[in-house]
């Protein structure tokens, strides 16, 4: 009995002593009065462990408030059900009871099963009783300590979160009034919880949204049991910032609900930041106008609005003329200030409804959205031109720069906003080849040009693998002797069905897509096996020069291992062959000129400046470059007359080049006077139809083979 005592006193809590009587008295008599027991349980409903008791079958019978906390039911809920259902597998220590009336509680550790499914490590005792049908089971129970300290660990971790996040929280009662918040709410409205709770969520209404708002709102809660999305806050001192709002719902067992808990996070921050990326991906950095992306969606919209009002839209394209000399010349601080102040310009030309976009470079485009007449384009146009004109102060620097425009009208010259782009580009071009500081309008007739450049570049990419190319040579004669020592070699390209194409027309196209890197390479070596041939058949000291387009040096650079690895295999030195370049190359920062031209010079090969006096004529760049021979350009030939101007011009240039070590080339020779003159002004070669128009190789090989003299007269 002691034992059974002693094991009976570990399940009964100590504040509970005061009950022991009846037990013992049940002991003592072993019966015991009904209305102790109900007395007994009924006091069971103000102690924290769980009591059950089982009838006969093992089905429960009572259960206190104690065990509907510890497993989750409501007491309703589970009389009559199987104790089986919440202690699976109870597991009783100590001995059995030997008889019914030796009531002995025994030690009892198992896992309760929760109404939730989850499961609780439970110690206690249990006991059997005689009842009305039978003996029955008493239980008495806790959750393990282990249990409790966990769910205290848990309560703790949620009341350090809920005090300490960084989201505002508030605990709404089921009608809505506010029975708590957290510190981070009150930080993010400016309130004190003194002013909210007790009062109804309704106060939290800001001024941004409407009653139909906030009534789908609830209408969504009261329905599904939450919502989500964005709100704007309103802090008390009026500010209002985006939000992002999250209101859920818990519920007792009956389904009502119990509580409702707003969570509130401040994302103007990540507003901040989205901003940022859209104006990123949408504005230009240097001047702030709309890029490429966002014109084309301004396009887009204008085009469909127009399409509704049945108004015109004009589309500007603009290319600042000779943008980038200023940008090599002057450096890309220089440059980059000029496009802002452009940009500026043109903004200030246009109306707060038109769009003025940066493509990229030095090309912009005015989008006029509802244009009415031409003629308000024509004068825009004309605002435009002048005010591009007017000197643009950078710095200490003052620089002069005009623009081309190329214009064109939705719906009359195409309804796609690709095409209208297009054909504003293509009329720029066409104001730029007419002069530049000028506009054009587009034209079908110039559609049907591009579209003839479009087949072009299409047959283009044919014309190395069908050896559509060939070259021509036309002898550089020694104005002195008359001797042919050097020709200039010229590409040709015979169409399939257009026949000769000039290199005018094919050349750019070839820079344009690239081309000219792998028809560039061809010619050398074809030049160069051209140039071998003849100076072992003919004239050891024979030199041809090829023509080098700017590309061809821009981006990787000329693949001058490839050439230089054709020259051994050829078995002829550097010395038989001449680059001609342009002087435009030389300005270029970007593609290592310097380097390149270094490795040509090592190589033996000399270089020619092609074309000298269309564009810089710059002396010291002659200098740094160290270049071997000059090119007088043709216009400067063709009008050449004892006494004119540009008969002086080229005498300075020979003196010139003659002091730098230089010698010249004057190019476009027709006439016998413009041959006379040039010989007396001391140039050192001449070329020009004079002399030969540009030969096939097997008539220029006549030539060499019968060693004629060209020398007129
Ligand atoms: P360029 O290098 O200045 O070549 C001289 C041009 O003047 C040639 O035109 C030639 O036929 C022409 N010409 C020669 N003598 C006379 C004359 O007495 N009077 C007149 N009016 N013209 C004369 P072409 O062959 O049409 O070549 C035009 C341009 O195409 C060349 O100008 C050169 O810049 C370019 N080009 C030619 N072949 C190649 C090439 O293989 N590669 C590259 N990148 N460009 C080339
Ligand atoms: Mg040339
Ligand atoms: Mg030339």
């Amino acid at each position: 009995m002691s034992d059974a005592k002693s094991q009976y006193r570990e399940v009964i809590p100590p504040h509970q002593e005061a009950f022991e009587g009846s037990p013992r008295q049940y002991l003592r008599t072993g019966t015991l009065d009904r209305s102790h027991l109900l007395a007994l349980l009924r006091l069971g409903d103000f102690t924290n462990d769980a009591f059950i008791a089982t009838d006969a079958d093992g089905l429960i019978s009572y259960v206190n408030r104690g065990a509907e906390r510890l497993f989750g039911y409501r007491r309703g809920r589970v009389l009559g059900r199987s104790i089986l259902d919440l202690l699976p597998e109870p597991t009783l220590g100590g001995d059995q009871p030997d008889a019914p009336g030796q009531m002995r509680a025994l030690p009892l550790r198992s896992d309760g099963r929760r109404k939730d499914g989850s499961i609780v490590e439970i110690e206690g005792a249990s006991t059997l009783m005689p009842g009305l049908t039978g003996m029955s089971h008493l239980y008495v129970m806790r959750a393990r300590r282990t249990e409790i300290d966990e769910d205290n660990r848990r309560a703790q971790l949620a009341s350090l979160v809920y005090r300490n996040t960084s989201e505002g929280m508030l605990v709404l009662d089921p009608k809505g009034f506010i029975l708590d918040v957290n510190p981070a709410f009150g930080k993010l409205r400016g309130l004190h919880e003194s002013e909210v709770i007790g009062r109804h969520v309704r106060m939290l209404n800001s001024p941004c949204h409407d009653r139909d708002f906030y009534r789908a709102m609830w209408r969504s809660v009261l329905e599904t049991g939450s919502w989500q999305g964005e709100h704007w806050g309103q802090h008390k001192n009026g500010e209002l910032y985006p939000e992002w709002l999250s209101i859920n719902s818990s519920y007792i067992e009956d389904g009502s609900v119990f509580r409702r808990v707003m969570i509130f996070s401040n994302i103007a921050e990540i507003k901040r930041a989205e901003a940022t990326i859209w104006k990123q991906a949408n504005f230009d950095r240097l001047t702030d106008l709309p890029n490429r992306q966002m014109f084309h969606d301004r396009l887009e919209q204008s085009i469909k609005k127009s399409q509704r009002n049945g108004t015109k839209v004009g589309l500007l394209f603009l290319d600042l003329d000779r943008f980038k000399e200023i940008n090599d010349t002057l450096g890309h601080a220089v440059g980059d200030d000029l496009l802002k102040e452009a940009a500026q310009r043109l903004n200030e030309c246009v109306r707060q409804s038109d769009t003025v976009a940066r493509l990229g470079g030095d090309e912009f485009t005015v989008l006029v959205d509802d244009v009415r007449e031409t003629r308000d384009i024509a004068r825009l146009i004309k605002k435009i031109l002048d005010r591009i004109t007017e000197p643009f102060h950078l710095g200490v620097e003052t620089v002069f720069i005009s623009t081309s425009i190329g214009v064109t009208f939705y719906p009359d010259d195409a309804t796609q906003a690709d095409v209208l782009l297009n054909n504003a580009d293509q009329a720029m071009y066409v104001a730029k080849s007419e002069g530049r500081n000028r506009s054009c309008y587009f034209t079908a007739s110039m559609q049907a040009q591009a579209q003839t450049r479009m087949r072009l570049v299409n047959d283009l990419h044919l014309a190395l693998a069908q050896n559509q190319f060939s070259l021509e040579f036309q002898p550089i004669v020694h104005l002195g002797s008359g001797e042919i020592t050097k020709a200039e070699t010229l590409l040709r390209w015979t169409h399939p069905a257009r026949g000769l194409v000039p290199p005018s027309e094919f050349v750019p196209l070839a820079e344009e897509t690239g081309m000219v890197g792998a028809i560039g390479d061809w010619v050398f070596c074809e030049a160069t096996r051209q140039a071998h041939e003849w100076r072992t058949r003919y004239l050891p000291q024979m030199q041809l020069s090829v023509n080098i387009s700017p590309v061809q040096f821009r981006h990787e650079g000329i693949d001058l291992a490839f050439w230089l690895s054709h020259l051994e295999t050829l078995g002829m030195s550097g010395s038989g062959v001449t680059i001609e370049i342009t002087e435009g190359i030389l300005l270029d920062s970007s593609s290592r000129i310097d380097e390149q031209l270094a490795a040509f010079r090592n190589a033996g090969i000399q270089v020619s400046l092609d074309d000298f006096g269309t564009g810089y004529s710059s002396l010291s760049y002659l200098r740094k470059f160290d270049i071997d021979f000059l090119k007088i350009d043709q216009s400067f030939v063709s009008n050449l007359g004892r006494g004119g101007p540009d008969f002086a011009l080229c005498e300075a240039i020979i003196l010139m080049a003659h002091k730098l070590g230089i010698q010249v080339i004057a190019e476009g020779i027709e006439t016998r006077e413009q041959f006379e003159l040039l010989r007396a002004a001391g140039c050192d070669y001449g070329q020009g139809y004079l002399f030969s128009v540009p030969l096939p190789a097997e008539r220029f090989e006549c030539l060499l083979a019968q060693c004629e003299d060209v020398r007129p007269g």
